[in-house]
């Protein structure tokens, strides 16, 4: 296999195996797939990837026919040793996801972390990536933020994930669905409060790419008034806190002793957890132990 000048810079440490290459490949936009990852998906012995059939409909664009193998959340760890050996007997594998920078919210962890433990060469072939793409023209600021992948399916779930997060002060990314977008925004706007500057990003790089600006409930309301506003693929972007607030700042048992003349341990500690970002099962201990219950 002819290689591309840095990935041949990558191999000078083992020019005895072969090579496995990340390659991002477009979110939406097709004109987006990098010239380096056509040449490595051209020059590839093998081509691993999430969805073979997805990733068919990819090859063929580009004239393809390849051997592919599915990498999935399911038998990536399975897949470990035979990519290992091809590796070991000097093919090269092009590794995809369905869309984007595999390993991002994407399978490929367990195999890099593997090959890498093993020695091989895995080099980059850098491009698309939704949280990326999506904060690049958000307008939201980007010198330090704090990627948070998907949240999980229950409401409970995605509550608790939230609550740490209230006192951050970079700027948040999440992915979400078409499912849950509505209701995760109601969370957020529940855990950061409905004034919280905020962007979401829908269908980037697609035909119907639209951005939405404002606060948390205004973007709410913006895709709340018409159904095909949640149709798609999201990136969330929540502005870090301007004003966050540090347990330290708070005496926490003297609150408690205050809150707990009038209110149930439960919901003194909500109260305490929404001033001070404490976490709240942990006030709510307290607070059954100050009341002497544990
Ligand atoms: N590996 C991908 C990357 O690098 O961005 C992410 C894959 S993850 C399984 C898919 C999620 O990424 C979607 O649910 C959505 O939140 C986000 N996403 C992917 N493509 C997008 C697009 N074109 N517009 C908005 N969000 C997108």
């Amino acid at each position: 296999m002819n290689l591309v000048p840095n990935a041949q810079a990558n191999m000078a440490s083992n020019n005895q195996g072969g090579v496995l290459y990340v390659v991002a490949t477009p979110i939406g936009n097709l004109g987006d797939l990098s010239e380096r990852a056509i040449q490595v998906l051209h020059q590839a012995d093998i081509v691993a990837c999430e969805d073979t059939r997805h990733t068919h409909r990819l090859l063929q664009h580009l004239g393809l026919r390849k051997v592919t193998l599915s990498v999935h959340d399911h038998n990536e760890r399975d897949r470990i040793e035979q990519i290992a050996k091809h590796l070991s007997e000097g093919r090269n594998i092009a590794l995809v996801s369905d869309a984007g920078t595999p390993l991002i919210s994407d399978p490929g962890y367990p195999l890099v972390n593997a090959l890498r433990a093993m020695g091989h060469n895995v080099v980059p072939i850098p491009g698309p990536s939704a949280l990326i793409t999506a904060l690049s023209a958000a307008g939201l600021p980007t010198d330090r933020f704090l990627f948070e992948g998907f949240l999980p399916h229950k409401s409970s779930g995605r509550r608790e994930r939230l609550e740490p997060l209230i006192n951050e002060t970079a700027t948040l990314v999440f992915y979400e669905s078409k499912h849950r977008i509505l209701d995760t925004l109601q969370l957020m706007v529940d855990a950061f409060g409905s004034e919280r500057e905020a962007c979401v990003a829908r269908e980037l790089t697609k035909t119907f790419e639209t951005y939405y600006h404002g606060t948390l409930q205004s973007i709410l309301q913006q895709l709340n008034v018409d159904n095909d506003q949640t149709k798609g693929e999201f990136v969330v972007m929540v502005a870090g806190n301007p004003n966050p607030v540090t347990g330290s700042s708070y005496d926490t048992e003297k609150l408690f002793k205050l809150l707990l003349v009038e209110l149930p341990p439960k919901k003194a500690a909500a109260v305490i957890a929404e001033l001070t970002g404490e976490n709240k099962k942990e006030l709510y201990q307290k607070a059954l132990e100050m009341q002497g219950k544990v």
